[in-house]
């Protein structure tokens, strides 16, 4: 089945040109033509008259499981966030986190994302969501294989043997990795995980021409337990082991000396911005103006509901923005353009993704998304990008995903809203009162 969307307004390519009175014809997966007057008889036809259309955000950092944790470590550090998450992750059931993960999936597609880099210890249970959902992510299995001896808290993430957990990782690939949910390879950081794991997952990740994601440089401590535990800081650890290349993403990166942004320079290693989740717990504002102008890609990420409190990227753009503007008190630091690409192209270009989504361009995947030019944040509608950007309570109207539609009239169509909202909601009564107990234990 094909579809025409009529007469719409439409950003084009990657520098989001507008275009009226256009038509999009969608071929099974595919935008197979944009153009004026397209005939196709055997399309379903939409009206576009009413609509922009645009490529659907790509959310480059994003733990789906962890929805429980919401709006419970306010006010935390890092490390207490942390330890709050794995104390409470030792009570939670995996077909719990499983439910949840639904609804921290559909509010970041009712904002327009379309595509997650999720990342997680154990990924099946996301997998299997993304793929009932009809969304499209990359799923990497992180791990550490390093306890955290020296810190002062009695709370252990857990931790695995590092030949098992590299074993457990291809087979999980091999099982479940698809066009549409992907399955990548990770790590969960410099700090907790060892140059065999790293590199390990790395050489999985090139077997299977796949990404590698791991957080990096996180905040001063973090910074400090590297350099403790290998002489040297993140950046400049991973580029002496021969771990920056064009398939590495690193999420976070608030603390980066000048020399570290000349090894992701030249490696082609790609930085995530999640500037609301650095500030949420205080760990530092990555230098993305540095690093853009040292021609590194950088993508946006939300991060986790217990760090950001909000699991749409869009958002994350704009607080990008803020910091960049206020650092240089310049309020033409960066574009909205530039902002842009950093929610949509730039996130395909860091999961290795950008000949087929991220732009809206002939022969890309139909990842698009519909807003209506009646909601109020796009009235008068001068410059709809930057009303996107710079206005958080716009919606996505319709969404399609690999050409198919998941999200119509605001409300998603590829399983039941309300029974996943029900079915969350009852679990999240059950957790208040052990938590609740869990929280004063761990954190007095
Ligand atoms: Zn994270």
């Amino acid at each position: 089945m094909s579809t025409l969307i009529k007469n719409t307004t439409a950003y084009i390519g990657k520098n989001f040109e507008r275009y009226n009175n256009v038509d999009i014809l969608i071929e099974k997966d595919n935008i197979s033509k944009i153009g004026k007057g397209i005939i196709s008889k055997d399309s379903k036809t939409v009206n576009g008259r009413d609509f922009f259309v645009t490529p659907g955000f790509i959310n480059a950092h994003f733990h789906a499981s962890q929805q429980l944790n919401r709006a419970l470590g306010v006010g935390l550090n890092h490390d207490q966030q942390m330890d709050l998450l794995h104390a409470t992750d030792n009570i939670k059931k995996d077909t719990d986190k499983y439910w949840m993960s639904y609804i921290a999936i559909l509010e970041g597609l009712k904002a327009g994302t379309t595509c997650f880099y999720s990342v997680g210890s154990e990924i099946e249970t996301a997998v299997k969501a993304y793929n009932n959902m009809g969304v499209r992510a990359a799923c990497a299995i992180i791990s550490k294989d390093i306890v955290a001896e020296n810190k002062k808290s009695s709370v252990r993430a857990k931790t695995w043997e590092t030949q098992e957990r590299l074993d457990f990782a291809e087979k999980i690939h091999n099982k479940h990795h698809s066009d549409l949910v992907r399955v990548y390879f990770g790590a969960v950081n410099v700090r907790y995980c060892s140059d065999k794991l790293i590199l390990g997952m790395q050489k999985l990740a090139e077997k299977y021409n796949v990404g590698f994601h791991m957080h990096a440089a996180e905040g001063d401590d973090y910074v400090n337990h590297v350099k403790e535990r290998t002489g040297r800081r993140p950046i400049e650890h991973l580029h002496k082991i021969g771990a920056l290349n064009p398939r590495v993403s690193l999420a976070h990166m608030t603390k980066l000396t000048s020399e570290e942004i000349d090894y992701l320079s030249k490696s082609g290693a790609h930085v995530v911005h999640c500037p609301r989740a650095n500030s949420y717990v205080s760990v530092g504002i990555c230098p993305t103006k540095k690093l853009i102008d040292a021609s590194v890609n950088v993508a946006l990420g939300s991060d986790a509901a217990i760090n950001n409190n909000s699991n749409e990227v869009r958002g994350e753009a704009r607080a990008a923005y803020d910091r960049m503007s206020d650092i240089s008190g310049k309020a033409n630091i960066i574009d909205y353009i530039k902002l842009f690409q950093m929610l949509t192209i730039n996130g395909a270009k860091a999961m290795g993704l950008e000949k087929k989504i991220g732009t809206i361009e002939e022969g890309k995947k139909a990842d698009l998304v519909m807003w209506n030019k009646n909601d109020l944040p796009f009235i008068p509608g001068f410059n709809h990008l930057a009303d996107l950007i710079f206005t958080e309570t716009g919606k996505a109207h319709t969404v399609y995903i690999d050409g198919k539609v998941v999200l119509k009239d605001y409300r998603l169509v590829t399983m039941d809203e309300q029974k996943l909202k029900s079915k969350a909601t009852a679990i999240s009564e059950r957790y208040y009162k052990v938590f609740k107990n869990s929280i004063e234990k761990h954190l007095k």
